[in-house]
């Protein structure tokens, strides 16, 4: 599918500008890169010359196994390597937080502490995007989620991470981590839509 020209030379179409409307001033860059822990990633990348509209993606051209990996996290683990791809789900049951992936989802590579730190971010803005008309009951869960973040961090709490990803490129870098393959009708309950974070109803 992807020639050896293809690869370090991102080759420029031009495109409509789907902001401004100009017509051919959308410059569509296409690059593939070997990422560690990833593999083959297609970067494309946009910009308007009219109107300095810029996205970019990322796709990742590596299908492996579909996997689940599972970890005990702590203090002891917040420097464990994390490696999650843009088609991860992150799941922390205990405190009932569930990442699945987005259409701007984008994988990265971090640590536990990274990630429970994007969790953290993550439900500081939805409390200020709530404002004062936040329910009293979001307010208090989402609370609860901080404390309980803060109790892993300094290692008064334990609780189980996991890491899905039906195309298989997410890992969570630990000699204590479980490492399992999904069946395709558990890889197939995977979301790779829209980006939320669920409370799970026990
Ligand atoms: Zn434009």
């Amino acid at each position: 599918m992807f020639d050896e020209e293809n690869i370090k030379q991102p080759e420029v179409m031009l495109s409509d500008c789907p902001v401004c409307g100009s017509k051919k001033t959308l410059e569509v860059k296409n690059i593939t890169e070997n990422i560690p822990y990833f593999g083959d990633i297609l970067e494309t990348s946009v910009y308007c010359t009219s109107c300095g509209y810029q996205e970019s993606d990322n796709i990742s051209l590596e299908q492996n196994d579909p996997s689940r990996y599972t970890l005990t996290i702590s203090s002891d683990k917040l420097s464990t390597r994390v490696a999650k791809s843009q088609t991860a789900t992150i799941t922390i049951p205990e405190l009932g937080i569930k990442v699945e992936p987005g259409p701007k989802s984008q994988g990265y590579v971090s640590n536990v502490e990274g990630i429970l730190s994007r969790f953290e971010e993550a439900v500081i803005r939805a409390i200020k995007l709530e404002g004062d008309n936040i329910d009293v009951d979001v307010q208090e869960n989402a609370l609860n989620i901080i404390e309980l973040i803060t109790n892993i961090k300094m290692g008064e709490l334990e609780t189980l991470m996991i890491l899905e990803d039906p195309f298989g490129n997410s890992v969570i870098d630990d000699e204590d981590a479980t490492r399992e393959i999904l069946t395709s009708e558990e890889a197939a309950l995977l979301k790779t839509g829209f980006m939320t974070i669920d409370q799970e109803e026990d």
